[in-house]
């Protein structure tokens, strides 16, 4: 499929004045560009099911453009809870995955922001497989767009914690994020979607001054930097130190509140002691942290912390005051955790780039 899609200009990937530019450009009226708009931001990714354009417009438009370029790769469906796990082909071959979560108020779902990942976290499904490439903001709407046109129903929450680092392919981030709130796109609001980083500070400074009210988690994962610095390659670049200081600097600059993403992995991070070395450094801080037993993953010798000593780890912080919870485990028979589908998908064929 590749040459004749490479040459064709990703609708998503446009701008909506862009694309009225664009349509206009091809002779359209206006009042087109809008209808595009609506079909497209329903879900609707092909050209030839928008039916109150004329046919002869549907056929230039499929071959001037195409819509995200991706594909439904396989699906599975938790028997459990609901939980969706899409693993989705780019139009390059490259797949990532997707996730959706139904909860009480609505669906979310969590997206990828990379194939692959350059931040090799030592516990996590993708990081041995490598990066490969960044997402573009068409993709990035295509998955959303994608999961809604396969559950015909609105997705009002999105968190970008699949894989890949949202902040180190920073700006189509932002795009993908302004374009979804738009009102003539997902009319998402901002307060509804979370950013998931590993702690690359100077973007975390960064994205304090983006104006718009996103959540944003960090993951720390360790109480000391010794620790952080074994199973987490990045904070040998910025110590814990300077990333709790840029979190501090976001919290007063936005006044919201960071989550602290902390994975409990046995006999590494998960002591009584540890939990004491965290709160030490979080207390009074503007900040909620969100403890996840960890997931293991084929191949990475990591054991999840016992209920016990998860709840015993909860304990002091709350003694310190600090708000804290156990995550859910969602889609636990379908390997909804992060990454693991598409690296058992990876391990199983030859790797494509
Ligand atoms: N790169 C970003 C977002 C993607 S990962 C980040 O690091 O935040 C989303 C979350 O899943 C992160 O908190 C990450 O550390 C965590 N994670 C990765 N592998 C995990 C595992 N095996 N078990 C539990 N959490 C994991």
């Amino acid at each position: 499929m590749g040459d004749m899609m490479d040459k064709k200009r990703d609708i998503l990937d446009m701008e909506p004045d862009e694309l009225a530019e664009a349509l206009k450009a091809l002779g359209y009226p206006s009042f087109r560009a809008k209808q595009v708009y609506k079909w497209l931001y329903s879900g609707c990714l092909d050209f030839s099911s928008m039916t109150n354009l004329p046919k002869d417009m549907r056929v230039k438009l499929s071959e001037e453009f195409t819509a995200g370029g991706l594909r439904i790769a396989n699906k599975l469906v938790s028997k459990v809870d609901g939980t969706r796990k899409y693993l989705l082909e780019l139009h390059d071959g490259n797949i990532i995955e997707s996730v959706l979560m139904k909860y009480h108020y609505g669906y979310s779902a969590c997206l990828s922001t990379q194939v692959g990942c350059h931040m090799g976290c030592a516990f996590c499904a993708s990081a041995s497989l490598g990066f490969v490439r960044n997402l573009t903001v068409g993709e990035l709407v295509a998955q959303v767009l994608s999961i809604m046109n396969d559950i015909g129903d609105r997705i009002g929450h999105l968190v970008l914690m699949g894989i890949g680092e949202p902040f180190d392919n920073y700006d189509n981030v932002m795009r993908f994020l302004r374009r979804v709130n738009r009102e003539d796109t997902l009319n998402i609001s901002y307060r509804k979607m979370t950013v998931s980083t590993c702690g690359i500070v100077p973007k975390i400074l960064e994205f304090a001054r983006e104006g718009i009210p996103v959540n944003l988690s960090v993951s720390l994962h360790a109480p000391d930097d010794e620790i952080r610095r074994r199973t987490m390659p990045v904070a040998r670049r910025w110590s814990m130190d300077e990333l709790l200081k840029a979190c501090n600097e976001y919290t007063r600059i936005t006044s919201r509140r960071i989550t602290y993403e902390y994975s409990l992995i046995e006999d590494v991070n998960d002591s009584p002691e540890h939990a004491r070395t965290l709160a030490e450094k979080l207390k009074g801080t503007l900040c909620h942290v969100n403890l996840i037993p960890v997931n293991t993953v084929e191949g990475i010798d990591f054991s999840k912390s016992s209920r016990e000593r998860t709840e015993a780890f909860k304990k002091v912080l709350e003694k310190y005051g600090i708000a804290v919870t156990v995550r859910r485990e969602l889609g636990s028979d379908i390997m909804a955790a992060c990454g693991q589908l598409r690296r058992n998908t990876l391990m199983m064929e030859p790797k494509k780039v």
